[in-house]
This record gives C-alpha cells, structure tokens and sequence, in this order.
C-alpha cells in the first residue's frame, strides 16, 4: 500500500496510508444506522461541506484528488449555490395539482432533464440538524453517458469522474432553472444539487416519487436509463399531484444477479438486504466503499458493471422479470 493510493488484492482492498491515518474512530456504517431498528432521521456523513463531521478530513481527500479533473465543474456548482434566485412575483398563477405538475414535468424535460418523479416529503428524509420545510419534492434525473461511465471497468477512472461531476452540474442548474420559473409564477421554491449534500436525502424521496427502484448496488435503477442517471430537486409548497413508486422487477433481478457484488474491488456490496434505520434494504459497507471510492475517482464500478445500464438492456429485462413474476 502506498502514501496515497491503496492496492487491490484477492481478498479485496488495502487503503492508502493516508486513508488510515484520516479515518475517524467511528464506523460510517454505525453513523449510518446499519443493523437499527427504529426509523430515524439520517445523519450527515458524506458529501457536506457546509459543516464538520467525523469523516469530514476523508471526505476532503476526494475533492482534493480530483481537483485537477473537476475542480472546474465544483467551483461552477459553488457559484451556482451563490447565485440569488428569480424574485417571487406577486401574479400567483392558480392551476389544478395535475396541471402543475405536467407543466414542471413538461419544462424540465424541455430542459435537458431525462426524468421527473414529484412526492410529498417525509421528516425521516432530512438529515440530522437539518431543515426543510417545504411539503413536496420534484426530483429530477438527467441520463449519464455509458461509455464515459464504463472505463471505470478498466481502471480508467478521470471520463467517468468528469461525467458524473458534469451530470450533477447540469442537474443542480435545470433544478435552480425549475424554481426561478416556479418564482416566476408566484410560487415560492428551492433548487438543489447534488453530489454536495443538501438537506433531503434524496434516494428515498425519489424512490417514493418513483423514479427507480434500489439496487444491489446502492443507487437507483430505471427503466428508461438502467443506473445511469443522476439526481437533482426542487422543493415548494405549490400542491402538486404526486407520483408513484415504480416496480419494473429491479429487486426480483438482483436477488438472482451477483455482477455488482463481485466485480466491486473492496467487497463493499453485500447479496443480503440489511436492516439499516428500520428499514430493510440493500446496503453498501461504506466504511469499504469510502476508501476504494476516494482513491480512485468515485469509482462507479458497479453502476457500469449492472445489466441494467447497458445502452438498450433495461426495458427487455424489465419485462422479463415481470412476466416471471407472473408465472409463479
Ligand atoms: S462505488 Fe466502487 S467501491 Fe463503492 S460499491 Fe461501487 S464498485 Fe464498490
Ligand atoms: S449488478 Fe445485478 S445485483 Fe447489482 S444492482 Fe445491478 S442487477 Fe442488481
């Protein structure tokens, strides 16, 4: 193992010595809940830089390292986060809940945004120390490029960092456009982005809004683009006719699919759901992730690796699996 980067084995992952030295004392999987019982607000861990947290110095070192390959894109994001909002207008424009809800759904897609979920938002999605007021969530997913995605698979790590980095941007800028038009019609509202967290966690609030189910892999899968998407949202308190969760048969595939828990180099991904704050769900091992993830450019192995992200694969599996389903 070296200062700064770490070395794949057989048995998994050896991190850097500099991961060894900057890691707190406490596991980011008890921070995270793994093996509660109750549901509770989650706890900021990751992603935050508006505050301190224990594995705030392991944190840093991805933006760090990454400097280089999307220090760019992170200071746009910074700016975007310090630019004022469309002011409010006084002309409320009054329109029926579906009616609001096609017309944000019609703009966003008009603005690049591949898909959009809309829920109302519940208290176990804000984090600890957090607020968020707002009663509804528009959550937004804008596509990722499978090639860029998929040199992960080779090690080649900087095309699938730049994408993810660029997707959160354009994500976090058609979020902030989608508010100032909200503004705009008199009704007060915020844009988000990711991956520098916010207030909502946002996979369950879009796992709700059903914009995909949960994967094996810990992030959310679609029919129209696999895993390959990331998400943004808006929240406001204009009544909005919520969506609903999807079932395309994610969950029956990866009870079967073993791709992603084998391919991931530090064995983070587990083939047993775990009860994580009350809830049983998949669950990456984050105190295995994180390292793996720093050091090597937020990695993304797994997203890339699952059959569900390859160009054309998803609706064809999707079918299938509910078609079994049917069967049994
Ligand atoms: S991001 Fe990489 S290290 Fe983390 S779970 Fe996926 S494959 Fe494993
Ligand atoms: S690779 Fe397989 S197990 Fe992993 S998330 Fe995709 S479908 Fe599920």
């Amino acid at each position: 193992m070296g200062l700064l980067y770490g070395k794949e084995t057989e048995n998994g992952y050896e991190p850097s010595l500099w991961h060894r030295w900057f890691k707190p004392d406490v596991s980011g999987n008890t921070l995270n809940g793994l093996g509660e019982k109750e549901v509770r607000r989650p706890t900021p861990l990751y992603h935050r830089q508006d505050y301190w947290h224990p594995w705030r110095l392991v944190q840093d070192m991805f933006y760090l390292r990454n400097t280089i390959s999307t220090g760019a894109v992170i200071v746009k994001s910074h700016l975007l986060d310090w630019k004022k909002p469309a002011p409010v207008t006084n002309n409320q424009k009054e329109r029926s809940p579906a009616d609001w809800s096609r017309r944000i759904e019609e703009y966003a897609i008009s603005l690049g945004v591949d898909k959009v979920g809309i829920t109302k938002i519940k208290p176990e999605w804000i984090f600890e120390g957090d607020e968020m007021p707002e009663t509804y969530a528009i959550i937004l997913a804008t596509r990722m490029d499978y090639e860029s995605l998929s040199r992960s698979r080779d090690r080649k790590f900087t095309p699938s960092v730049k994408e993810a980095m660029s997707i959160y941007y354009y994500g976090h800028e058609r979020a902030r456009k989608v508010a100032d038009w909200l503004r705009e019609q008199g009704w007060p509202a915020r844009g988000f982005g990711n991956p520098m967290g916010t207030a909502l966690n946002i996979l369950p609030a879009a796992i709700e809004a059903g914009v995909g189910e949960l994967g094996k892999h810990g992030s959310l899968i679609c029919k129209e683009m696999g895993a390959l998407f990331r998400l943004a949202y808006v929240v406001t308190d204009l009544p909005l006719e919520v969506t609903h969760p999807t079932d395309i048969g994610v969950d029956d595939f990866c009870l079967r699919c073993t791709v992603c828990s084998k391919e991931c180099p530090p064995n983070a991904l587990s083939d047993d759901k775990q009860l994580v704050r009350g809830v049983e769900r998949w669950y990456v091992d984050f105190d295995k992730c994180v390292p793996y993830f720093n050091e090597n450019s937020g990695c993304g192995i797994c997203i890339a690796a699952c059959p569900w992200s390859q160009p054309g694969l998803a609706p064809g599996i999707s079918e299938k699996m509910l078609k079994l389903r049917k069967k049994k």
